[in-house]
């Protein structure tokens, strides 16, 4: 059978940023995945823009999932997105929580508080007319009391109605499986396919990385700052780690890769062609 790809994308802030975006889409399109993803941004930041992306996709007929965040959303705003939706034939929707951009915290609360309330809400206005996918943690959510209770809240989209799950990034594929032992032990039957971030930037990635509690394993981190200026150097060690970890998530089963491409065609191509499909 062969591996599942699918392709997260940004929309982009300029007109050059779409130009790049569009030439990765073309480069990425080559390993025929199952759909590209645009993401939203906090607090509806993006919404046109994300639109924008969504329906240039659209018009060159490519299975798209735009991404849906629900905090400080009204339920009237969220019915108009999923309606647009629809009516541009979309069919699977990827619905999180968000977080709210820093300094909002004064703005309107909403009408969501986490992603199980959006995906029941999508589920009651729009009954089995979307594929959900919604965020999983195998290294656990930051904000999660315990473990125990980041699965437990988990669990809650899934019975709300999600039909799968992405990860977040992680390089400690140990961290996955005990993630799927621990669904298992809870009945959640939903595909979760890993999440991917090729390395590309040693400093990008360290920051992005602390502030959503993925962990880059002590062992990488140093031989990543090793490579100082050398990029390309970085670059080629990173398709190398980052390819040897699908490998061995695949061979263990994993039901598909999901790659956050940075709206960058380069690694993910390199890492994906090394790949048995
Ligand atoms: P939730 O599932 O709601 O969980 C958030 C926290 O609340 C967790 O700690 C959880 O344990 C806890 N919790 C959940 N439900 C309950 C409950 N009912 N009661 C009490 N506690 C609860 N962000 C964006 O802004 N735009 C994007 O496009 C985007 N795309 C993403 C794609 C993927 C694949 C991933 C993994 C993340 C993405 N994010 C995106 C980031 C995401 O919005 C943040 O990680 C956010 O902090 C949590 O979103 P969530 O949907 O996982 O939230």
């Amino acid at each position: 059978m062969t591996t599942q790809f699918s392709f997260e994308l940004f929309p982009p802030k300029t007109e050059k940023g779409m130009e790049k975006l569009k030439e990765t889409v073309e480069a990425l399109r080559a390993l025929d995945p199952e759909y590209f993803s645009v993401t939203y941004g906090a607090g509806g930041s993006t919404r046109e823009r994300t639109f924008a992306t969504v329906e240039w996709l659209r018009s060159r007929n490519i299975e798209t999932a735009p991404h849906l965040s629900c905090i400080g959303a009204g339920r009237e705003e969220i019915r108009d997105i999923l309606q647009r939706y629809r009516s541009e034939g979309i069919e699977r929707l990827v619905a999180l929580r968000g977080d709210l951009p820093s300094g909002a915290g004064a703005g309107e609360p909403g009408d969501f508080n986490y992603a199980n309330e959006l995906v029941a809400f999508i589920q009651a206005e729009f009954p089995g007319q979307f594929r959900i996918e919604v965020a999983a943690y195998p290294e656990f959510h930051p904000q999660a009391p315990t473990a125990w209770q980041d699965l437990d809240n988990f669990k809650r989209k899934v019975e709300a109605g999600a039909s799968g799950a992405i990860t977040q990034y992680f390089y400690n594929a140990d961290a996955y499986w005990r993630f799927l032992d621990d669904c298992a032990k809870r009945n959640i039957t939903i595909p979760i396919v890993p999440g991917i971030m090729p390395i590309t930037n040693y400093a990008n990635l360290a920051r992005f990385s602390d502030a959503c509690g993925a962990e880059i394993p002590r062992w990488l981190r140093k031989r990543l700052e090793a490579f100082g200026d050398d990029a390309e150097g970085l670059f080629q060690f990173g398709v190398e780690v980052v390819a040897e970890l699908c490998r061995k998530l695949l061979e263990g089963g994993a039901p598909g890769l999901h790659f956050y491409t940075m709206n960058q065609s380069r690694a993910t191509l390199a890492i994906c062609e090394g790949l048995n499909r």
